[in-house]
């Protein structure tokens, strides 16, 4: 059998099986060196390595998965074929070839081989085969890049459907406006968005949200990123983060205060977590709170800073995470979250001083991208905030830390699905691009070069969307899953926008052209909700690890 007449999945299969037996060792190897984790700082390239490619493994299985799942229940998707046998020898060759270059750290001697196997060697070449990706570029660039994958599910399938409705309809008109003067999304776009139920997707019923379940919900995102990374797709994640706070640890008068306002876009939120020193050590945070009274009323002030606080000016309540106990050997075991009330402002700058005699004062920091809610650093100087503001009240005292973890693994989730959807946006500009522009006299499309590299994308674009999507499916807020969807698709998102930039030529560098939106926009994907190193080491490495060894 030559190279390219190899049966795509089958051949799928049979690679992401053998590169899974083979990250499955490598993760056993580096479980043994590193302690089962603990001595992860001892050897942070080679885990970073072992995350990346098991990262990479995983989506592999993911879009084989569902390219088989299509072949046997539903109609056959020739382009998820062709995409899942392109991505997974791409994640074997990477596998093999990091692997041949550290050979002793990996220590998987033995299991490789499978690799090396001529039938291997060949089904990798299949999948890498010039004339099958540039036949799924050439496909997809026939059809302007839209994506219409089978969801396997009605309400998702619905939900896409809405999502991209009012993206197309109210938010698309107003993007590049906001991106280019630097603007506040519009309170008339916010109370849209409202009125479509956005605000509450992962809020159950009894509460006010539309529990719409994870996997609508990141479609739903994925969809409005495409639009708007900042001024639609990433609105309703700070709610998320709260309210999955107030869920796992909030009093119950607490969710029934909160929860509703939340999901009906009347309480909208930002996160203060960072902090100007410190910012992926957070269990170390030095803004603190301190017990307080106020005309009988029990309450906390405090006092510090936070950094980066993305909505903090418009939005009525910060949920800020602050230090409760004032030992700093306590470290994430002394930290706490409050729901910290404000009035909303409009501008770069604000300030808000209160009757108690507290004050908070938010400067925004100049951003390249991710315009439309403002970044602000935020002095708080003796801020008062009452007692039942503490997510958890007396028995959420110190557990902050925990809590907010947790709502940043649910943010985590819909951080793949906004990568996903600027992957998708930067994807459909290039092909529209493509084919309208000419070059020594034919669409630039046409070349064997674009096709190519459309191809490339379409693969890496689709691995990011079926592990984000598995990774809504089981969706558990420990699980290994959401991290690695977000470490994935901000990666996809970084490069296809750049990608898609560079087939526009000198075009693509106008600040005029959305490209150049998705290009800085994408930038900030893998930096926040953990650094990508951070991710890799702390995230990911530390639970394969952990597992490995148990
Ligand atoms: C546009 C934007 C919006 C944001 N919005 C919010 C928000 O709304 N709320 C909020 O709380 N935060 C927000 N953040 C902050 C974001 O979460 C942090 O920037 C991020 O967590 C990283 O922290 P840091 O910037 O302090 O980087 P640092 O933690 O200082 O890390 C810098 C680099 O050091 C390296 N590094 C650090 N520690 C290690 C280690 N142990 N091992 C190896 N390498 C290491 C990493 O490579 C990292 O890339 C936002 C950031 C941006 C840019």
């Amino acid at each position: 059998m030559t190279a390219t007449e190899v049966d795509a999945v089958t051949t799928a299969r049979e690679l992401v099986d053998a590169s899974k037996r083979v990250i499955d060792a490598a993760v056993v190897r580096a479980a043994i060196v590193t302690d089962g984790g603990a001595a992860i700082d001892d050897h942070q390239v080679h885990v970073e390595r072992v995350a990346y490619l098991a990262t990479q493994v995983r989506a592999a299985r993911e879009l084989v998965a569902y390219a088989e799942r299509l072949r046997e229940f539903r109609t056959r998707d020739e382009h998820a074929e062709t995409a899942a046998l392109v991505y997974t020898a791409e994640a074997t060759h990477a596998l093999r070839s990091a692997i041949e270059a550290a050979w002793d750290d990996f220590g998987v001697d033995e299991a490789v081989r499978e690799l090396e196997t001529p039938e291997l060697r060949v089904a990798v070449r299949s999948g890498l085969d010039e004339a099958r990706v540039r036949e799924l570029g050439r496909r997809v660039i026939a059809s302007n890049g839209v994506n219409n994958g089978d969801l396997e599910d009605e309400i998702a399938a619905l939900t896409r459907e809405a999502a991209r409705d009012f993206a197309r309809n109210e938010v698309a008109p107003l993007a590049q406006q906001i991106h280019r003067e630097d603007l506040l999304v519009p309170d008339d776009l916010i109370e849209k968005f409202a009125a479509q139920g956005f605000f509450g997707a992962s809020i159950p019923e009894e509460y006010g949200g539309t529990g719409m379940g994870y996997l609508p919900m990141v479609v739903m995102t994925e969809e409005l990123s495409a639009a708007s990374l900042a001024a639609a797709g990433s609105l309703h994640t700070r709610p998320e983060i709260l309210a999955h706070a107030l869920q796992a640890g909030g009093t119950e008068a607490q969710k029934r205060e909160w929860l509703p306002k939340l999901a009906s876009g009347e309480v909208l939120v930002a996160i203060g977590v960072t902090e100007p020193d410190v910012g992926s050590d957070n269990a170390n945070l030095q803004a603190r709170a301190t017990p307080a009274e106020v005309d009988g009323r029990r309450g906390w002030r405090l006092n510090g800073a936070k950094a980066w606080s993305t909505f903090s000016g418009r939005a009525d309540v910060i949920a800020m995470l602050v230090r409760t106990n004032p030992d700093p050997e306590a470290a994430g075991r002394g930290l706490s979250v409050f729901i910290v009330p404000k009035d909303p402002h409009y501008g770069h700058e604000w300030h808000q001083t209160q009757p108690e005699g507290g004050a908070l004062t938010g400067t925004s920091n100049p951003t390249p991208g991710y315009r439309g809610m403002h970044s602000y650093t935020i002095a708080i100087d003796n801020y008062f905030v009452p007692h039942e503001n503490l997510v958890g009240e007396d028995d959420g005292l110190d557990r902050g830390f925990a809590l907010q973890m947790g709502g940043f693994a649910a943010g985590r989730l819909q951080t793949g699905a906004r990568a996903s959807g600027v992957a998708q946006a930067s994807l459909e500009k290039a092909c529209q691009y493509v084919n309208q522009r000419e070059q020594f006299g034919k669409p630039i499309g046409q070349y064997q070069l674009t096709e190519y590299r459309i191809g490339e994308m379409v693969a890496r674009v689709a691995a990011a969307r079926q592990l984000t999507y598995a990774a809504a499916r089981h969706f558990d807020s420990r699980g290994i899953e959401a991290p690695m969807a977000k470490l994935l698709a901000c990666d996809v998102a970084v490069s296809v926008s750049q990608a898609a930039q560079q087939l526009h030529g000198g075009w693509g560098y106008s600040e005029e052209d959305p490209i150049a939106r998705y290009v800085v926009d994408a930038l900030v994907l893998p930096i926040f909700e953990g650094v990508k190193p951070i991710l890799e080491l702390k995230v990911i490495g530390r639970q394969l690890l952990a597992a490995a060894a148990s």
